[in-house]
């Protein structure tokens, strides 16, 4: 009797730790490797991934990745569908009129991949002022392809973008550097080379609703204690096989 009584107090007292910690939700695009993918399992893996699941973990809140269209993240912060978002988001003036930047995580920049038969062709990004671009929409690469030439083609991933390029349906992919870089290391066919060029230096942020003050601060001070531990540095190690 009095060990079930022991074991009914110990269920409950589990039972509402549990309940006591916050879950948030954060959306993610998880076709942009290495930041965001899935495993065979369909479970998102990656940089982002490691690194919303370590702040929660110093923060002591639970993390729900939600996989969704990259240009989805931001309206469904704003309809509070999301709390936060983390997908290698750009830090940008425009979108810090939305939504709210936590401190930058990662260095990153923007460069085009064009088919290695026209390497010749296009040594630079300015040889492609006159030709037809690709791109993922709603990206700062989509922005940067407009500069480039105004003549650009979106899509929803970027692996389409690629495919596209593959079938000769534009001239080069407009893209995050590392994610490009990534591509042309872990893809099998040798199809593609990147213009040693990059376009442009950028921050990637996480993002939450601009009234979530609480849920900010908590990132903010989840990234600073993963600096300072170690996590963070571990963690870019695994996905880029380089110190930070
Ligand atoms: N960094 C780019 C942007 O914020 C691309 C992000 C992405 O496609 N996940 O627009």
């Amino acid at each position: 009797m009095k060990k079930a009584l022991l074991v009914a107090a110990l269920s409950v007292c589990s039972a509402f730790s549990m309940a006591n910690a916050e879950t948030y939700k954060f959306g993610t695009e998880a076709t942009f490797a290495p930041f965001e993918f899935t495993d065979d399992k369909s479970n998102v893996i990656g940089y982002d991934a490691d690194i919303i699941r370590a702040i929660g973990e110093a923060e002591s809140f639970e993390v729900q990745i939600v996989n969704m269209p990259f240009d989805a993240l931001i309206p469904s912060i704003l309809t509070k569908q999301l709390d936060g978002a983390i997908a290698g988001i750009t830090i940008s003036e425009e979108r810090a009129k939305q939504v709210a930047f936590t401190d930058p995580y990662y260095k990153s920049g923007i460069s085009a991949i064009i088919r290695r038969a026209d390497k010749d062709k296009y040594q630079k990004i300015t040889d492609l002022s006159k030709s037809r671009l690709c791109a993922q929409i709603g990206t700062t690469g989509a922005n940067a392809a407009k500069e480039i030439s105004g003549n650009v083609g979106t899509y929803n991933t970027v692996p389409e973008a690629f495919m596209e390029l593959k079938a000769k349906g534009c001239e080069a992919v407009v893209n995050d550097r590392p994610v490009n870089l990534y591509f042309l290391a872990t893809k099998k066919d040798d199809s593609y080379v990147e213009i040693p060029e990059l376009v442009s230096g950028e921050n990637y942020g996480i993002i939450t609703n601009k009234k979530n003050t609480e849920l900010l601060q908590k990132l903010n001070s989840g990234l600073k204690k993963i600096r300072e531990n170690g996590t963070f540095q571990k963690i870019h190690q695994k996905w880029f096989n380089v110190a930070e």
